[in-house]
């Protein structure tokens, strides 16, 4: 899963034609503020190998043009005046780089930390509510909470996606209050209508289930999740 500019990606390939569908339209451009903006500068800061030299002073916007043989390319005009292009391949390559990196900038991060803290009592309650067995394979050792139908990153994205009052600075969890259900940031207390909001979403559409280590790492691999964006909690 690549998150960027809070829209999640499970493979190379679906962000590879969200990208293309942007730089279909020859002279197009994308402006400040605009979410089109925003993506490709994310994409650039997270994902780029020359992220600070290509962005320079900031970029006034992007544009797509011709890049000869029917092609079309991403170009952007900086604050100084200055063009240039960018290869969001060299972007993509990145993604391949490392299975398990994790793909996503620090607000995005830190919200994901602080949502599972919000939520930590949920999966604590379901987690020793019921019996010790693991659904797929029945053991009783290293038994985590999984979210059974609907992967925690989509579950916050769809409840993010619509609003516009995301946070982007956090306080961290006290390393005494940390168990293994919280994450490693707290909302700060401006955000508290946030937080709750998203603590009522999760309790409509989560369905929770108890899986062992393995079967859980099994399940993630095969959903292509990345370790670390998905830590699943564990009880164990
Ligand atoms: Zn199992």
């Amino acid at each position: 899963m690549y998150v960027i500019r809070k829209q999640g990606f499970h493979t190379k390939k679906e962000l590879e034609v969200h990208l293309q569908n942007m730089k279909k339209e020859l002279g197009r451009e994308y402006h400040q503020k605009s979410p089109e903006y925003q993506f490709l500068l994310e994409l650039i800061q997270l994902a780029h190998p020359h992220a600070t030299e290509k962005i320079g002073p900031g970029i006034k916007y992007f544009y797509v043009e011709d890049a000869g043989r029917g092609c079309t390319r991403f170009a952007f005009e900086r604050v100084d005046g200055s063009d240039d292009i960018f290869s969001y391949i060299k972007c993509k390559d990145y993604f391949g780089r490392d299975r398990d990196e994790v793909v996503a900038t620090d607000a995005w991060k830190n919200l994901l930390s602080a949502c599972r803290t919000a939520i930590a009592d949920q999966l604590s309650a379901y987690y020793y509510a019921h019996e010790h067995i693991c659904a797929d394979c029945g053991v009783t050792k290293d038994i985590q909470v999984d979210h059974k139908n609907k992967n925690f990153v989509d579950i916050l994205l769809e409840f993010d996606a619509p609003r516009n009052d995301t946070p982007r600075e956090f306080d961290d969890l006290p390393v005494e209050e940390t168990d293994g259900f919280r994450g490693t940031h707290l909302f700060k207390i401006r955000d508290v209508e946030y937080m709750v909001a998203f603590q009522e979403y999760h309790r409509q559409v989560a369905v929770l289930q108890l899986l062992c280590r393995p079967c859980n790492l099994k399940k993630s691999r095969q959903a292509g999740i990345r370790k670390g964006v998905r830590r699943e909690v564990s009880g164990a």
